[in-house]
C-alpha cells in the first residue's frame, strides 16, 4: 500500500478531512480515483462539541447528525440582556463522535477510498510524500489538515489528551515551501521590517453536568453571557441545555495565553453556583479545547502537491474561532467545482479580502482590549437584528449590511486600530 501511487492523500480525518473525503465518495467524478485517508486517531471518542447557526435550507446539505437545536438564544452583555430572535437561524449542535460514526459509515460504502491509521510525521510537497510511521505513501494531491504549516498552538495545548493539530517539528520533513508566500510567524514578529500577524487563542473548558432537579429550560440555549470578571480580556460562558436536568456549560476564553488549569474549574464552577444557583450536580463529561484564531495568511493555494485544509488551511474564522459550517461550505464547494472542472481551485478556499480585512483588525481590537468582546458584541446584538450579526459572520452580508455593522460598536477603537494595521492589511 505504501508503494502505490494514491490519485489523492487526505492527511487527517477530522472535520474537514472526513467532509472531502464523503464529498470524493459521493461525487462520481472521483469514482475512479485513488484515494486515502491517514489519521494517527481512530476517532472513536466524542473529542469535541460543535455548535453553530444555520438555515433549515443551509442544514439540508449538512451532515445529518445534529444533536440538538434551540430558537432562542440569551444573550447577556453590557448592561443588557435579551432573548435573541435569531430567526431564520437556529442554533445547532453537532457531537463530534456523531459525526466520525457518520463519516465512517459512509466510507464504508466506497471501498476506493482507502483508511489507514498513522503518524504523520512530515509531507513533502514537490515531490507529493507523505512520511509516515508506517512508511511513506505518494500521492498526485495532498489535502493536508494533519500538520500546520507554522505552529498555532502553545506547547501546554499537546498535553491535552488528544491535541487536534500537530505543528511540523521535524526540521528533516517540513512542508518544503521554497517560492510559498507563507513566512513564519515568529520571525515575522521579530523582524521590525515584516508585518505582526495577529494570534489570539480561544480556549474553553467545559462540564457536561446533570441536576438531581429541574435546572434549565430545554428550549433556551444561552449563546454568550459575559456577566463573569472579564479579567482584561474577553470572556464569556455559554449553556447547553439538553434536558431539564442536563446541560454543557463551557468558559470561554480570548486570550493570547491558556489559563492555569485551576483556573477553568473555578469559573465553571463560579457560573454554576452564582448564575446558574445551582448546588447540587454532577459533572457526567469535562471537555478541554483551543482554537487558534490568526490572521496569519495561510494561503490554501497549492504549494505543487499540497493543499492544506480545515484549521492548517484558515478555515477558522479569525474573529470568531467559528470553523464548522464554514468549512462544509468551502469543501463543498471547492469539490464541486473539482468535479465540473476536473482540477481543484484552491482560491475557493480563501474568503475574500474585505472579510480578511475585517477578521484582521476585529482580531487586533480584541488582542489589544481596545474594546472588549462584552462591549463588541453587546454593541451589536443591542443595535442590530440577530440575523444581520450572523449573516455578517457567515460573510454573506451585503454592503449595506456592512455599513449598519460598522456603525454599531463603539467604531472609533476600530478605525484606529484600522489604521495602525494598515502594514499588515495588504500581506493577510
Ligand atoms: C474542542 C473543540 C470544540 C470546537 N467547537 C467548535 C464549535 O462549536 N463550532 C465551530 O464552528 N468550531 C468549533 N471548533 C473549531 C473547529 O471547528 C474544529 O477545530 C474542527 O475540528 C477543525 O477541523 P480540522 O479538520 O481542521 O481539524 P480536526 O478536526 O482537529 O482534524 C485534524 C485531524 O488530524 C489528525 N492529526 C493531527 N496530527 C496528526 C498527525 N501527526 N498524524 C496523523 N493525524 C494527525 C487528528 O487526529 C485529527 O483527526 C472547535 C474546536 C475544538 C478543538
Amino acid at each position: 500500500m505504501q508503494d502505490a501511487q494514491w490519485d489523492i492523500i487526505i492527511a487527517g480525518s477530522g472535520l474537514s478531512g472526513f467532509t472531502m473525503a464523503v464529498e470524493c465518495a459521493r461525487r462520481p467524478f472521483f469514482q475512479d480515483k485513488k484515494i486515502l485517508l491517514l489519521d494517527r486517531d481512530a476517532k472513536t471518542k466524542n473529542d469535541r462539541t460543535w455548535c453553530f447557526w444555520a438555515t433549515d435550507e443551509e442544514a439540508a446539505s449538512l451532515p445529518p447528525v445534529v444533536f440538538r437545536t434551540w430558537d432562542s438564544c440569551l444573550f447577556f452583555g453590557n448592561n443588557f440582556e435579551s432573548v435573541l430572535n435569531i430567526t431564520p437561524y437556529r442554533y445547532r449542535m453537532i457531537r463530534g463522535l456523531d459525526f466520525y460514526n457518520w463519516a465512517k459509515t459512509t466510507l464504508d460504502q466506497y471501498p476506493h477510498i482507502h483508511r489507514v491509521y498513522a503518524n504523520i510525521t512530515g509531507l513533502n510537497a514537490q515531490s507529493g510524500e507523505v512520511f509516515t510511521d508506517q512508511g511513506n505513501f505518494k500521492g498526485q494531491i495532498i489535502l493536508n489538515s494533519a500538520l500546520t504549516p507554522v505552529p498555532l498552538l502553545p506547547e501546554a495545548s499537546q498535553l491535552y489528551p488528544h491535541p487536534p493539530l500537530s505543528p511540523i517539528r521535524n526540521p528533516q520533513s517540513p512542508i518544503p515551501n521554497p517560492q510559498s508566500a507563507i513566512p513564519n510567524p515568529q520571525s515575522a514578529i521579530r523582524n521590525p521590517q515584516s508585518p505582526s500577524y495577529t494570534f489570539l487563542l480561544q480556549h474553553f473548558k467545559g462540564y457536561l453536568i446533570e441536576t438531581p432537579d429541574p435546572a434549565f429550560d430545554p428550549a433556551v440555549v444561552t449563546f454568550m453571557d459575559y456577566r463573569l470578571e472579564q479579567k482584561g480580556e474577553t470572556r464569556f460562558v455559554y449553556v447547553l441545555p439538553f434536558s431539564s436536568k442536563q446541560a454543557l456549560i463551557e468558559f470561554t476564553v480570548f486570550s493570547p495565553d491558556l489559563c492555569p488549569a485551576e483556573e477553568y474549574d473555578a469559573e465553571l464552577n463560579r457560573y454554576i453556583h452564582e448564575f446558574l444557583e445551582i448546588r447540587d450536580f454532577r459533572v457526567l463529561e469535562s471537555e478541554f479545547g483551543v482554537i487558534p484564531m490568526t490572521d496569519f495568511p495561510f494561503s490554501p493555494a497549492a504549494e505543487s502537491k499540497v493543499i492544506h485544509i480545515g484549521t492548517a488551511g484558515g478555515f477558522v474564522k479569525a474573529s470568531s474561532g467559528y470553523a464548522f459550517k464554514r468549512t462544509q461550505r468551502k469543501l463543498l464547494a471547492f469539490a464541486g467545482d473539482w468535479e465540473k472542472n476536473g482540477v481543484p481551485d484552491p482560491s475557493l478556499l480563501r474568503s475574500s479580502w474585505r472579510y480578511r480585512f475585517y477578521d484582521s483588525v476585529m482580531l487586533r481590537v480584541l488582542k489589544e482590549n481596545a474594546v472588549g468582546g462584552k462591549e463588541f458584541f453587546t454593541g451589536l446584538f443591542q443595535k442590530l437584528p440577530p440575523s444581520l450579526v450572523f449573516r455578517f459572520l457567515d460573510e454573506d452580508s451585503t454592503f449595506a449590511d456592512d455599513i449598519q455593522l460598522l456603525s454599531a460598536p463603539p467604531t472609533w477603537p476600530f478605525f484606529k486600530t484600522a489604521l495602525k494595521q494598515i502594514p499588515v492589511l495588504p500581506k493577510i
